[in-house]
């Protein structure tokens, strides 16, 4: 946000580039391809691309792949499309870890040979329980102490597939007893018989977080390593990695407090949960906050950006509210999306005093406060549709807009006042609303100046588009819907956070705009072109926003 100081980081970033100790800052995003990327992500890439692109350096994509069983090609090209789309590039600077397994591999056996790691034969159940509690220190394992050679023949039998899973592991050998649990003996290897989607069947070891990350920001000559706060105490670890095997550069990790937002889960398990279970359509669900939903829903990247600028970056953790999305939604769409009519549940209007058969064209600005946004024909006629929610038979005094003996203005037309309803003789729904117009009062005012509070959208029955209009609202109806970890956050979905009406109507200018791209239906909200389920003719519209925050209390 200009005008704002500099958020922490980028203040040791400035000092850095200042001092002449990083002259250029190197950065990177380092996602696990197991899932796709959130907003919670967003955060991330704009603060590690942001730094690049304002401190003149450069800032890596790198895919952290070094789980097999979770990760998938699929997520590897779905994140680089998110991360595109929100308008960054890592120009040449794509890496992946699994690109280091032989390098990783070398700096493991160096470890060993230092006697600084060793193979161990306790099953995942007893390291956990010899690593004692924050009270109680830890025990050391019988197999601490082999000596060199050993260590090296069973790891190098390890990595030609000679023992099982779970039945030896590769461990830092640090401190039992330090206060921090995460350095007593770090595992840094296991054994995990699965194929990598870049590296096949050429490893069935793996290296663990702890390992792989400081020595990929190590190679890939990263200054500063940027990561949420729980990796506080993986600092030590990344730390001492480095410093024991005395690595030419020593990249400084820099932790800040993740992004959570109200009314959502934010995890890729608990998403991916929700994908599995059929209980969204996909990753990409509108109603998901990953980027692809936010894309498919209507979000602009700049309205993500905007909202990642506004919600900064600091030390401690805290919960952002979904309105504070929904508004950067609202403020760029304010601004960039043409205003046009859409009719979400249509009732039927006849003008009995409009000349038969006759059809008018009225200008409509595309934009109220842009004019060069420029203007639009909106055809007009005897036989109009207006949104059933614009008329009551029987209103409260109150209601300003059209019932029986009331008059209204529609929008960019004339005035009109209803005379007389239809109704179906067996149910008695109201089927049409008959009304007169004023032809003097084209354009919105009448020559007597009478008051007419009033204004409603309207189509020309003839000329409207059919459509399908999607509502969304948020998916979960509590704000904290994993915030009872006994629970099962699924019980607090939004039974209503999708409707979807099949028979609505849009103005005809609006029937071959692209998929994705952003409206205003005037007094409805922001809605865009579903890109995954319109056809050709037949479009459909996701609500992005309402005009205002209706969850406001
Ligand atoms: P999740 O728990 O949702 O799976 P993750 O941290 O395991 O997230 P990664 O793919 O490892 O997912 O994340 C890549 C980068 O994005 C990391 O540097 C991580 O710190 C950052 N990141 C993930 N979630 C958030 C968040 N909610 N706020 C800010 N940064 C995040
Ligand atoms: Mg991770
Ligand atoms: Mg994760």
């Amino acid at each position: 946000v200009a005008g704002r100081p500099l958020d922490f980081i980028r203040q040791i970033v400035a000092e850095d580039q200042k001092s002449g100790k990083h002259s250029r800052p190197v950065t990177r995003f380092p996602p696990e391809p197991n899932g796709f990327l959130h907003i919670g992500h967003a955060k991330s890439i704009c603060l590690n691309f942001g730094i690049s692109s304002e401190f003149n350096g450069r800032c890596h994509l790198r895919f952290d792949d070094t789980n097999p069983s979770k990760e998938e090609v699929a997520y590897v090209e779905s994140i680089q499309r998110d991360v595109r789309w929100l308008g960054f590039d890592w120009d040449e600077h794509l890496y992946y870890a699994s690109d280091y397994f032989e390098q990783l591999y070398q700096f493991a056996e160096q470890l060993i040979t230092l006697g600084k790691a060793y193979v161990c034969d306790l099953s995942g159940e007893e390291i956990r329980a010899y690593r004692g509690t924050l009270t109680e220190p830890g025990k050391e394992s019988p197999y601490r102490n082999r000596t060199v050679e050993e260590n090296l023949t069973l790891f190098r039998n390890m990595r030609d597939g000679r023992y099982e899973e779970g039945e030896r592991v590769l461990r830092a050998k640090i401190d039992m007893a330090s206060p921090i649990i995460l350095m007593r003996d770090p595992v840094l290897y296991r054994i995990l018989k699965v194929a990598h989607h870049r590296t096949g069947d050429t490893w069935c070891i793996y290296p663990m977080y702890d390992f792989t990350h400081c020595l990929s920001d190590m190679l890939e000559g990263i200054t500063h390593s940027l990561c949420t706060l729980e990796f506080q105490d993986n600092r030590q670890l990344y730390d001492w990695v480095l410093d024991t095997l005395q690595t030419p550069c020593h990249p400084r990790q820099i932790e800040f407090a993740r992004l959570n937002l109200t009314y959502t889960v934010m995890s890729k398990r608990k998403l991916l949960q929700l994908v599995n279970e059929g209980l969204v359509d996909g990753w990409d669900d509108p109603r998901m906050l990953t980027i692809s939903g936010l894309r498919r829903r209507g979000y602009t990247p700049r309205s993500i950006r905007s909202f990642c600028e506004q919600i900064g970056i600091g030390k401690k953790e805290s919960l952002i509210d979904m309105s504070v999305l929904e508004n950067a939604a609202r403020n760029d769409l304010n601004e960039t999306a043409p205003r046009a009519i859409g009719i979400v549940n249509p009732l039927k209007v006849i003008i009995d005093n409009y000349p038969r058969g006759q059809v008018e064209q009225l200008e409509a600005q595309n934009h109220p406060l842009k004019p060069e946004f420029g203007s639009r024909l909106l055809p007009f006629s005897g036989e109009l549709y207006i949104e059933q929610d614009d008329f009551l038979e029987d209103p409260p005094g109150k209601f300003f807009r059209l019932a029986p003996g009331r008059e209204v203005r529609l929008r960019y037309g004339y005035y009109i006042t209803c005379v007389s309803v239809d109704k179906d003789p067996q149910s008695g729904e109201i089927i049409a609303v008959h009304c007169t117009y004023d032809p003097q009062s084209k354009g919105g005012t009448s020559p007597d100046g009478r008051k007419v509070k009033g204004t409603i959208h309207w189509l020309s029955a003839a000329h409207a588009v059919p459509c399908t209009i999607r509502l969304y609202d948020r998916l979960f109806s509590v704000e904290h819907p994993d915030g009872d970890k006994e629970a099962d956050f699924k019980q607090h979905l939004n039974p209503g956070s999708l409707q979807v009406i099949p028979h609505s109507l849009i103005e005809p200018s609006l029937a071959d705009l692209p998929p994705g791209r952003q409206v205003q239906f005037e007094r409805l909200g922001y809605f865009c072109i579903d890109s995954a389920t319109s056809q050709p003719g037949q479009p459909v519209f996701n609500r992005i926003v309402t005009l205002r925050d209706t969850w406001a209390k």
